[in-house]
This record gives C-alpha cells, structure tokens and sequence, in this order.
C-alpha cells in the first residue's frame, strides 16, 4: 500500500494555487502537480517535514499542461517526468498511453480528458481506500468546470472516476470523499 500526503492545498480566486500531493510506495517518491504556488518553500517546507529531499524525489506526475500544475517541475533533478502521453527521463522521451499505466503496485494512472485534452488522473492504493489525484474537479465545490474544453468528456470520466475512488484529492482543493462529489 502506499501514502499519500497532500503538501499544499490549491485554491482559485483572486490568486491560484495547485494542491501538490506527496506519493511514496516501495521505491516511488512522487510528487503531483508541483504547480503554482506562493513561494516554492510552499512545497518545499512541508516536503522536508516529510522526511524527503528534492533529490530523493523519482518522479513527477502532471495531471495536464497548464502552469498552475506544472510550474515547479525543475525543482526535481532526479525524476521521471509523468504526462498523458510519455514518460520522460534526462534526454529520453518514451511515448506510451497514460491508461492503466502503472508506476508501481499501488500507483496507476487513467486518461482523463475533459478539463483539457491532456488531463490524466492518478489513482493510489491506500489503507485509507482509493485516491484519485485529478483536475476533474477543482475543489469540493465545482459542480461545473468553467474552462472544460469537453463537458460531456469531463462528464463520462468523473462516473469513470467515481466508481473507483473512495477520496477525491481535486486541482485546487482539500480532500473529499467521492460519494460527496459535486455533480
Ligand atoms: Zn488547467
Ligand atoms: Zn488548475
């Protein structure tokens, strides 16, 4: 099983923030969405209280292209590079569906479209249930997503998501449970 531990917690308003998560399981130290923040030490900080420096981290997960959740990458010297159509390392771009694509036992990825054409979601086995790290929702009280390129896309991957996750970890918001989602 793995841990998930949420860094950051996003907000939308005035100014914007991403919720950045914090994955361990076996050999994976992942972060999700290192993307706008007020000051990288809003990552950073609660990292080190995590035990984990920017070095131990192996891979970066983005849940689509835009800077709010992709800001803060370099932060990260050793990772792989998580998107929804490659993993990429140093020099080296692998293509690959994101779908069913698994970093390790507990830690797989969907493809997620909606907000954008490049979303994905990240979902973790955890002794809490199933998370899913996603954009589909911004917060626990998007029943709409203003800016989705695809709503009946957005739409068709949320009852996809639902019916595998137990907490929503969303852009830019605090944790929910998923019966609790807004529709
Ligand atoms: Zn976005
Ligand atoms: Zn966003």
């Amino acid at each position: 099983m793995a841990t998930v531990d949420i860094l950051t917690v996003g907000y939308v308003g005035e100014r914007v923030a991403g919720t950045v998560s914090l994955i361990r399981d076996e050999h994976v130290i992942a972060v999700v969405d290192p993307g706008m923040v007020s000051s990288r030490w809003t990552i950073l900080d609660p990292l080190a209280e995590h035990g984990v420096t920017p070095e131990d981290v192996t891979d970066v997960i983005i849940s689509h292209h835009h800077p709010d959740h992709t800001w803060h990458i370099a932060l990260f010297p050793n990772i792989r590079l998580h998107d929804y159509w490659a993993t990429y390392e140093r020099d080296m771009w692998t293509s690959r569906p994101a779908e069913g694509y698994e970093l390790s036992d507990s830690i797989r990825l969907l493809e997620t479209p909606g907000h954008t054409r490049e979303d994905i979601t990240t979902m973790v086995e955890t002794d809490a249930g199933t998370l899913a790290m996603t954009h589909l929702w911004w917060n626990a009280n998007s029943a709409g997503d203003p800016r989705a390129f695809d709503v009946d896309q957005l739409n068709h991957h949320r009852d996809r998501v639902l019916k595998q996750a137990t907490i929503i970890i969303p852009g830019h918001g605090a944790a929910f449970p998923a019966f609790n989602a807004p529709v």
